[in-house]
């Protein structure tokens, strides 16, 4: 949890099923002597690792893929027992971690592959150009407890790819898959450079204390301390931060797409993606009947402690806090003029919250403002479409964006009206799942990307530039010492050539 500082005295985390409280596991407190120990040891592992080459590497992304599936019931029993989640939701996150095990293991060799760049000028035309692409040694990975196994995967493979080690620090609240994923790891034989370390925000703190590059998933606010601590040391950092997502209807959409899309954009693991759908604009032509329709969806959703049966469809919510975040919101959404269509309880079991509708909302509404992350799904009458992309931007978050409708051309022009880093059109979280795209989060949401093809990796990299000659060299070059005025007219006028146009090029001006 946020500046959750570990108590003097505390050694373990003792972890909690959010749904009924039970204790499902319990990890090591790690202090910052520990920390810096582990990173060492992934200093030395980690030259063997890059000296391995992008196919040595993959043959170790490809065979911990194997395991994950190998292992994956087994893996959505122990998600359920730190989350809370419905048995489908755990059950796809090892899925997806293998397939960005294969989109990294078999695109890092063209991704990362030296580059030769046409000269910018003849002048360099002399030069063999390269760029090539070293990994920072050890990469500090700092992750969420919304998707436990999955946000590894989604920032830690693409860092192994590229020859960096990784230092991982889950969330205090779901360690336990972290645990299997480096489990797994270490059975399958793979090189000892992948390291877990738990704790909580002290323990965050040392790995960006010990790593050369960090990356970070979770709050905004932690984020922005993140941030600063990498400032600091001057290291690089990316940070996938909150969201607010806006919905768009549109009056000629598809209203019954358009309701169970949004129901399940706002309900997916309990409303706590980073890219839910948090608000809802709606033309108000088609405004009673999308609520209307969007209030059956949400309605008939099954709400509880899942077993293996796949009887529920909305789980806990990961922690009493973020209970009690929606709670608020929609307290005081109601008491500001909002009308609750279907939930807007706690259901007095663990963490649970009734999946909630809200309607006739407005912007000014903290369940529009801030994040909620949680299963609720405020819904804003809009005059038109310029309204709706008013309201839309009009928000500190910039993460994703859905626009529905039945003309993709007029999709299209608003999605680019949209301050976000994704829009999808008459869908939901489907960018998420696209590993070629970039994901980036605009304004408060995050600062560089993932996936994104080479984007993606290459920010694990420091890129260093080569040049070799192309021909014989001279005993020296035409600007190497001693400097003389004939010389100095003969290089400059050579410069002045290559980079001016037109009269320029010899020393007149346009009107000489
Ligand atoms: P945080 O942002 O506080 O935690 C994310 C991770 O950062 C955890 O591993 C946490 O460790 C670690 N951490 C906390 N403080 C520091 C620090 N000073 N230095 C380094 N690492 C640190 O998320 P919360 O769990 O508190 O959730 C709060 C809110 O964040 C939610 O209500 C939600 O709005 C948003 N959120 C967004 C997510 C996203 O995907 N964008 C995911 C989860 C939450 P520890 O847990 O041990 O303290």
């Amino acid at each position: 949890m946020t500046d959750l500082q570990a108590p003097a005295d505390v050694t373990t985390i003792t972890v909690r099923n959010p749904a009924d409280g039970s204790v499902a596991g319990s990890v090591p407190v790690d202090d910052a002597g520990t920390v810096a120990a582990k990173a060492r040891a992934l200093r030395e592992a980690q030259p063997q690792w890059e000296a391995l080459g992008v196919t040595g590497r993959a043959h170790w992304l490809l065979t911990m893929q194997g395991w994950l599936l190998d292992n994956a019931e087994h893996l959505a029993d122990v998600l359920q027992s730190e989350t809370g989640k419905p048995r489908t939701e755990a059950s796809i996150e090892a899925p997806l971690c293998a397939d960005l095990l294969k989109y990294w293991a078999r695109n890092a060799a063209k991704f990362l592959a030296d580059r030769h760049p046409a000269a910018h000028s003849p002048l360099m035309k002399v030069k063999r150009l390269t760029t090539v692409y070293h990994p920072y040694p050890v990469v500090g990975l700092i992750i969420p407890w919304n998707f436990p196994l999955l946000n590894i995967a989604l920032d830690g493979v693409a860092p192994l790819a590229a020859g960096a080690a990784v230092l991982l620090k889950p969330s205090e609240v779901t360690p336990l898959s972290a645990v299997e994923f480096a489990r797994g790891w270490a059975e399958i034989g793979a090189p000892p450079v992948l390291s877990l370390t738990t704790g909580y925000a002290d323990t965050g703190a040392a790995v960006i204390a010990h790593s050369d590059c960090v990356h970070f998933t979770g709050s905004t606010a932690t984020g922005r301390k993140v941030a600063v601590a990498c400032a600091e040391r001057l290291i690089p950092y990316s940070l996938e931060l909150g969201g607010k997502d806006p919905a768009i209807v549109l009056a000629d959409a598809d209203l019954d797409r358009a309701a169970a899309g949004i129901a399940w954009g706002g309900m997916f693991n309990a409303g706590q993606v980073c890219v839910s759908t948090e608000r809802v604009y709606v033309e108000a032509p088609v405004y009673d009947e999308f609520v209307a329709k969007l209030t059956d969806e949400v309605a008939k959703l099954r709400q509880g402690q899942d077993d293996d049966r796949y009887r529920f469809d909305v789980g806990a919510l990961a922690t009493s806090a973020q209970r009690d975040i929606v709670a608020r919101h929609v307290e005081d959404a109601v008491a500001a003029g909002a009308r609750v269509t279907t939930g807007g309880r706690t259901t007095g079991v663990g963490t649970f919250f009734q999946p909630t509708v809200l309607a006739d909302v407005d912007q000014s509404m903290a369940c529009i403002r801030e994040e909620t992350f949680g299963p609720t799904l405020p819904v804003v009458k809009v005059a038109d479409e310029d309204e709706a992309v008013r309201l839309a931007n009009d928000s500190d978050y910039g993460l994703s964006a859905s626009v529905w409708t039945a003309d993709l051309a007029r999709g299209e022009r608003i999605a680019r009206r949209l301050e976000a880093g994704a829009v999808n059109l008459n869908d939901v979280l489907s960018n998420g799942f696209s590993f070629a795209l970039p994901m980036p989060g605009w304004k408060h949401s995050g600062i560089g990307s993932r996936h994104g093809g080479a984007d993606g990796i290459l920010k694990y990299c420091r890129p260093q530039a080569i040049t070799a000659p192309r021909m014989p060299t001279q005993k020296r070059e035409i600007n190497w010492y001693p400097y003389s005025r004939g010389k100095t007219r003969i290089f400059s006028g050579v410069i002045r050539f290559a980079a001016a146009q037109g009269r320029r090029r010899l020393g007149l001006t346009p009107r000489d």
